[in-house]
């Protein structure tokens, strides 16, 4: 019984060796050394005490990075869609309300995962380049009566950086857990979890904190915790509840844990690892990172004010008569170097130009500078 019918693959033949290149888009960033070097050791088992030891680890770098004292804090196994599940998943029960704020595509996708089980789904919604004010996001809290309110704090694919005093105060007048993506944002623009009220916050690997993507922290305030292990039904998802994670993460006061899946043992490594560069670096990063906007003000077509410009993300326009399209491709063939066209309601509008963590370099900048001008000189403008 072993005749094999499907042949080797003649690709798997060739070895693989990844170009070398400037990860100046909006994620993933460039991983450096120390960090792929951790990533390298060799596999011990996912319980092994060194890895609890390494998970207690990851645990107290999120809080850092976070500047939360939550112990619910964890990191997930998948990229920053995983962790977005994750909270809408158990924070949320079917026929609950969730309300979204839309200023970009974070807030639609937020809203689509919440219909997905069954909740109630409301918006607010603004233009590309847009953001909420207190005053909106109360009346509209008021209306609809959410148990949970979604707004994204760096939206990538618009360049914003959304404010947060003050808002976690007005959703708990609500009655309603404030939960915030900081995908984009954390680690390059200011963030307190704990003096913000913010109720769930998550992020993602691949960004400022410069580890390979597929890992992505986590974390619940203690409102956040009454409502997720009180539910009346149980998650619909087995690998995303917090029931099992809080005990695999050793959050649930319980002795003993137990499996629940097999944690991704060099993913885990990197991360440390990359909490431990952010936790020498956090205040140069954020000091760092509005340089690109700095530099390109002048042709910001979204017009953002200094103040709701995204630091990691910088939305740019090539002048028009140009095909977005034909400059990233340019700057990649001639300066390997990646930037990447809108996502979402600013395609066709902006060029978006990601400098984080390690990348947020004055070097960085004007490599990322001469490229496009370079580009401009040989790309094609059209005659209309
Ligand atoms: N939220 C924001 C603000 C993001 O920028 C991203 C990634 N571009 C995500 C969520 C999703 O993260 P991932 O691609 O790691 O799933």
């Amino acid at each position: 019984m072993s005749s094999i019918t499907v042949p080797p693959p003649k690709c798997l033949q060739k070895t693989f060796v990844a170009p070398r290149r400037h990860m100046f888009g909006p994620g993933p960033s460039n991983v450096p050394p120390r960090i792929l070097a951790a990533g390298a050791e060799p596999i011990i088992g996912h319980m092994h005490p060194e890895m609890l030891e390494i998970m207690s680890d990851i645990k107290s770098g999120i809080q850092y990075a976070f500047q939360t004292q939550n112990n619910m804090t964890i990191a997930v196994s998948g990229t920053g869609h995983t962790a977005m599940e994750c909270a809408i998943f158990n924070a949320v029960e079917p026929g609950e309300g969730v309300l979204t704020a839309v200023n970009g595509i974070w807030g639609e996708r937020a809203a689509e995962m919440a219909e997905r089980i069954g909740a109630r789904v409301n918006s607010i919604v603004t233009t590309a380049g847009g953001y909420f004010t207190s005053e909106e996001i109360d009346r509209a809290l008021a209306k609809h009566k959410p148990v949970l309110f979604f707004l994204t704090h760096g939206e990538s694919s618009t360049g914003v950086v959304h404010p947060l005093d003050g808002i976690g105060d007005i959703c708990h007048k609500h009655n309603c857990l404030f939960l915030v993506d900081c995908v984009a944002s954390m680690g390059g623009a200011p963030l307190h979890m704990d003096k913000q009220g913010i109720d769930i916050l998550y992020s993602g690997s691949q960004k400022v904190l410069n580890a390979p993507p597929g890992t992505a922290p986590i974390s619940f305030s203690e409102r956040a915790c009454q409502k997720v292990f009180n539910r009346k039904t149980k998650p619909v998802s087995f690998f995303l509840d917090m029931t099992w994670l809080a005990n695999y993460w050793g959050c649930d006061g319980k002795p003993a844990r137990i499996y629940h899946h097999t944690a991704p043992v060099s993913a885990f490594y990197s991360l440390r690892e990359s909490l431990a560069i952010l936790a020498e670096q956090y205040v140069k990063y954020i000091a760092d990172c509005h340089m690109l906007y700095c530099k390109t003000k002048p042709s910001d077509p979204l017009k953002h004010s200094f103040f709701h410009m995204l630091p990691t993300v910088t939305t740019i326009v090539a002048p028009p008569g140009y095909d977005w399209k034909e400059i990233t491709s340019y700057i990649m063939k001639n300066h390997n170097l990646e930037i990447s066209g809108g996502l979402g309601p600013s395609v066709g509008q902006v060029l978006r130009v990601g400098l984080m963590g390690g990348n947020s370099s004055k070097a960085s900048v004007d490599m990322v500078l001469e490229a496009l001008r370079d580009a401009l000189r040989y790309c094609h403008k059209s005659k209309v």
